[in-house]
């Protein structure tokens, strides 16, 4: 991949470290997943800065799972989160850890910790421990077993290692300051017992180190020179300080950055988490979800999401990103990739009267306008064809160009038509329109320079093939969720899958791959499902729409 031009506060203090010579010029990031989610674009963001910053700048970025919570983690997590870091376009080498891969190290740590007075065993309940804690305004009170001697904390840490104690009924807690205006600094637990089961430890431990004291120690161990994070972390920073200047240990640097939101989005894993445990929809993968999957199950490449990445930049305040940017993004890079075919979505049946019944020809299509490379392909015709309903209307206003009785139109490729007449069923639904058709507009042509006002696609009845086809709109009702007095389940969108199953599409579309990306002419951008298609029979999500709400926005400001 090639390194990003572009610069903002970030990669400043890369440089300078760089130019000062700091770690001999090296450049060594990580992502810090916790296995406990998939990951959704917010990770995206973070994966393009850790990933980015080492390719930028020749170094190394590693892949650490921070599987400190036995509880909540899974395997099939890890090995999403593995899936899709590849599938975003980055890739860790052999440099896969895992903060479990570390826990004999910190428990020596803590131990080393305890003979230094630096920290004890707890005997307060995690309720005590948080009422004794204090708030924001008050100080915390110290704990009564704050004073216990080190050979009584070696004694008690080693016998809750050994399982000698029930959940809850002790912690290990750092020694730092209950008087700390910060109350992350107010002696945090560091070990808790947990008889759970690990992912990747199995059983070996039921004491399990939190997450506060296992993230800053895993970066040093790795030698992780530049660990970025999001802005909530900078309260937590003092402690990973405290830590491991106690520790005399390698030092990175943590630099905080503020996390991606965006509009109609709601983006924490719990939430998301949420979401699936609910049925509202169907798992993480759901093309409606912000999730990496989803949104490459709905049709977004890695390369928009890169560039979308690139382009929101990094910031230290918290903003609110347009949903219309990521979509847009996305837009133009499928304007010049996906090949463009005809498909009906909500069909019509059209009768050309005057061509005869046996016959059948075929057109010559683009593929691609924007890539002559792409070639083009060869399209069938009959006698009977299908456009979509919304193209023809019975008392059309003037300013309807498409087809209504007495009006022609061009179909796309193949000829100039004129509407003679409709069919009506018992509903008074429309069920044929039928037309006849100029021979000498073939290809579509004007014969004689006349005009038509609009061009309709179309596929022909007995070529087509019948396909399912799904639409989505936002999860969310509201653009900021967090603006709203309403817990997020109930600005969930009732509508936003609607399933066409009587679609209509071009022959050529038949045989697409899942996850192939194609543009259907005048309508917009779809993607083979990859979950529900089989071999010549594709489901395809709509991915977004032709139209550029991004450049509108643009426009107006
Ligand atoms: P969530 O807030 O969705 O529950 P998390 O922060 O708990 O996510 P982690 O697995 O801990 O998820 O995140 C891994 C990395 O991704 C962290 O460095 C975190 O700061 C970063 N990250 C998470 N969410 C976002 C976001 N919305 N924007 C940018 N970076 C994010
Ligand atoms: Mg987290």
């Amino acid at each position: 991949m090639e390194a990003k031009e572009n610069t903002h506060f970030i990669h400043e203090i890369v440089e300078e470290d760089i130019r000062t010579g700091k770690h001999d010029g090296a450049v060594h990031t990580r992502f810090p997943p916790e296995p406990n989610g998939h990951l959704h674009i917010g990770h995206a963001k973070a994966i393009c800065l850790d990933f980015g910053t080492a390719i930028k700048y020749k170094g190394k970025c590693n892949l650490r799972f921070d599987d400190t919570n036995p509880s909540k983690e899974e395997t099939a997590y890890v090995d999403g989160i593995r899936a899709d870091v590849h599938w975003l376009g980055f890739d860790w080498e052999d440099r896969e850890y895992y903060a479990s891969d570390y826990f004999d190290q910190l428990y020596d740590y803590a131990v080393q910790l305890i003979k230094k007075g630096k920290a004890f065993v707890c005997d307060l309940s995690g309720e005590e421990v948080r009422a004794y804690r204090g708030t924001l305004t008050e100080p915390g009170k110290p704990s009564p077993w704050r004073d216990r001697s080190i050979e009584e904390n070696l004694d008690l840490f080693t016998r809750m290692k050994a399982g000698e104690f029930p959940e809850g009924s002790h912690t290990l807690r750092a020694k730092i300051d209950m008087n700390s205006p910060n109350v992350h600094n107010r002696d945090p637990v560091i070990y808790r017992i947990m008889y759970a089961h690990h992912h990747r430890t199995g059983d070996k431990w039921c004491i399990y180190p939190m997450y506060d004291f296992t993230h800053c120690i895993s970066d040093s161990i790795e030698r992780i020179t530049h660990s970025f994070c999001t802005l909530e972390f900078e309260v937590h920073r003092y402690l990973y300080d405290w830590f491991l200047d106690e520790l005399e240990v390698f030092h990175p640097q943590q630099i905080e950055f503020a996390r991606l939101n965006l509009t109609y989005t709601v983006m924490s894993k719990r939430k998301l988490l949420k979401l699936v445990e609910d049925k509202i929809v169907d798992g993480w993968n759901d093309p409606r979800m912000p999730t990496v999957s989803g949104l490459r199950r709905r049709g977004y490449t890695p390369e928009s999401i890169r560039d979308f990445c690139d382009r929101i930049g990094l910031a230290k305040r918290e903003s609110m990103v347009d949903l219309a940017l990521l979509e847009h993004c996305l837009r133009t890079d499928l304007n010049a990739r996906a090949l463009r075919y005809m498909a009906v979505l909500n069909p019509v049946k059209v009768i050309i009267d005057n061509y005869p019944a046996d016959k059948e020809e075929y057109f010559t299509a683009v593929n691609n306008p924007e890539n002559p490379e792409d070639g083009t392909r060869e399209v069938p015709f009959s006698r009977e064809l299908y456009i979509e309903r919304d193209d023809f209307m019975e008392d059309a206003p003037k300013k309807f160009y498409r087809l209504s009785v007495g009006r022609e139109v061009r179909l796309r490729y193949a000829y100039f038509i004129t509407c003679e007449s409709i069919v009506k069923n018992e509903a008074g639904e429309i069920t044929e329109i039928h037309c006849t058709y100029d021979p000498a507009s073939s290809g579509g042509n004007s014969p004689d320079g006349r005009k038509v006002k609009a061009t309709l696609h179309w596929v022909s009845a007995v070529h087509a093939f019948e396909a399912e086809v799904r639409h989505f709109d936002n999860l969310l009702t509201v653009a900021n969720p967090a603006e709203s007095d309403l817990d997020f389940l109930e600005l969930i969108n009732a509508n936003s899958k609607e399933i066409l199953s009587n679609c209509k599409l071009e022959p050529a579309l038949r045989e697409l791959t899942a996850e192939t990306r194609v543009q259907f002419e005048r309508i917009g951008y779809y993607c083979v499902d990859n979950v529900d298609s089989k071999p010549g029979k594709p489901v395809f999500n709509r991915t977004v729409g032709l139209r550029d709400e991004w450049s509108r926005i643009q426009k107006r400001n």
